[in-house]
């Protein structure tokens, strides 16, 4: 390699080094609000934020970037490139270009209008007044409409959305996802409905000591191979979990006295978000690399551990007998089978965030529907409404009583995260199919389970998923995983060989 492209390299790699080190600050101290900070000091310190945000994305697009992109660009400079090299140049690219495409002025009217609309929401969704949000959505959409239009995209304007959390996923491709999970879930649901077996989960809300939901919490993820020393738990009102760097992986939980499922499942789910983190290989610490593929695949880690691990019968068979002795009193009257069909119960419902393993994909079917309505110009704004308890009473058989718990309840939209909620399910879909194949590499996996042997399944995941971070995009790492692009007919299967057997169903 020539001289002066070295030394580009050696430059842009310091670039990509600071742009990190803003991301790490800016991230502890996002940490730090959610967990620690008193309220008084959250105005002042959201400022920070904002600044330390800003300054990173000034060097994102500074003209300094732009001239190491280009020359690293040049194919004979790009070709003697290492992997990780050409990735983070393909990677700083993307984001420069697609930033560049936008005016500087709307940029900030659009940063401003989002900032304000987040608290519009929140009184609308309390009040449960459409109306009051309306202008507010209805500007965001335009901006965005403008923006998809700036980018550029094929086919579907709403593909230059997505392009933003899932790299490479298109309207093409969603539309046979959702059309199978459709044609299999929506009549599975309603089978499920009219299934005389019910599960009894009333034993769930009996009161659970706080303490003692913390101690099991712990107890699950040492097991799970969360590494304490890299990482810790506290208390958050929403769970997250956030990787400041692979040896700093921070997980929140909260807890519900009469919720025993909610502490639980909620940090095997941020632990799954949280083990992809810390086993990133070193060499892409302190780069963008150390980041997952995608919105989705970070979300299947987290699905797979939350329930295909943590909601199936071979791992209640070894921790069941720990989680009695933690609640003996609670507990005491209550059988494995019992247990595991409670925490399975699947029960059409208004509010995505509390819904089952099976419905949620419908609340996210919903809300695809209507996005990409939304951006192909077939449905306005005014209408959303309507729309969403239409779609709600045709595929999840409820119908809201007011927009507060119908369109208004997530807060996605005042934030102008539109292309966001596919990856949700997205990420239960990948997680089916990564299961599948770790089946096959381990064929005696819920003799393991049952054993309580986690470890060979976390290194499993760590070799072929996590150590990657974001070399490879998601169709390529899906591909490489489990040999075949991405398939919904494993999470159909998925569904209907576990939940059949619960409710009764032939
Ligand atoms: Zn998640």
């Amino acid at each position: 390699m020539r001289e002066s492209a070295r030394k580009t390299l050696e430059r842009f790699r310091e670039l990509v080094k600071t742009i990190k080190m803003y991301d790490e600050a800016a991230g502890v101290l996002y940490w730090d609000m959610r967990t620690m900070a008193p309220r008084g000091g959250l105005e002042a310190r959201s400022e920070v934020v904002g600044f330390l945000s800003g300054e990173r994305f000034r060097l994102a697009v500074s003209p300094e970037m732009g001239a190491c992109l280009e020359e690293l660009s040049v194919p004979e400079v790009f070709g003697e490139l290492d992997l990780v090299n050409r990735r983070l140049v393909e990677e700083c690219r993307k984001v420069y270009e697609r930033n560049r495409k936008i005016p500087p002025e709307r940029h900030r009217e659009y940063a401003t209008l989002t900032a304000q609309a987040e608290a519009v929401w929140e009184e609308a969704k309390d009040r449960g007044d459409f109306a009051m949000f309306r202008p507010h959505l209805e500007k965001i959409v335009a901006f965005l409409r403008e923006f998809a239009d700036c980018w550029g995209y094929e086919g579907h304007r709403y593909n230059a959305l997505i392009e933003e959390y899932e790299p490479g996923m298109t309207v093409d491709q969603l539309d046979g996802v959702f059309a199978l999970l459709k044609e299999r879930l929506v009549p599975l649901v309603r089978e499920i409905g009219q299934a005389p077996r019910k599960p009894d989960a009333s034993f769930l809300k009996r009161r659970y000591d706080e303490q003692k939901q913390l101690e099991f919490s712990r107890f699950i993820l040492r097991e799970m191979g969360y590494d304490f020393g890299a990482g810790r738990l506290d208390r958050s009102v929403h769970p997250f979990a956030i990787g400041l760097n692979p040896r700093d992986v921070r997980i929140t939980t909260n807890f519900r006295e009469n919720d025993f499922q909610f502490s639980l499942f909620s940090s095997m789910h941020e632990g799954g978000h949280a083990l992809y983190e810390q086993n990133i290989a070193p060499e892409l610490a302190g780069t963008v690399l150390c980041d997952g593929a995608s919105l989705g695949i970070h979300e299947s880690q987290s699905r797979f551990w939350e329930n295909m691990i943590g909601r199936s019968l071979p791992f209640w068979r070894r921790y069941f007998p720990d989680l009695k002795r933690q609640f003996p009193a609670e507990l005491g009257d209550v059988g494995l089978d019992d247990f595991y069909r409670a925490i399975n119960v699947v029960q059409p419902s208004l509010i995505r965030i509390e819904a089952d393993e099976v419905t949620y994909n419908l609340h996210v079917l919903v809300r695809y529907e209507l996005e990409k309505a939304l951006f192909s110009g077939d449905l306005a704004v005014a209408d959303l409404p309507e729309a969403w308890n239409g779609k709600y009473r045709d595929y999840l058989g409820v119908v809201p009583s007011h927009d507060g718990e119908g369109v208004l309840q997530d807060v996605h939209w005042s934030g102008g995260s539109f292309g966001y909620f596919p990856t949700y399910t997205l990420g239960n879909l990948y997680a089916a199919q990564f299961a599948r194949a770790l089946r096959r590499a381990m064929p005696d996996l819920d003799d393991r389970l049952s054993r309580g042997e986690l470890g060979p399944i976390r290194e499993w995941l760590g070799g072929e998923i996590h150590r990657h971070g974001r070399l490879f995009t998601p169709d390529e790492l899906v591909r490489r995983v489990t040999g075949e692009e991405m398939n919904p007919r494993y999470l159909a299967e998925y569904f209907e060989q576990k939940f059949r057997p619960i409710y009764g169903l032939e």
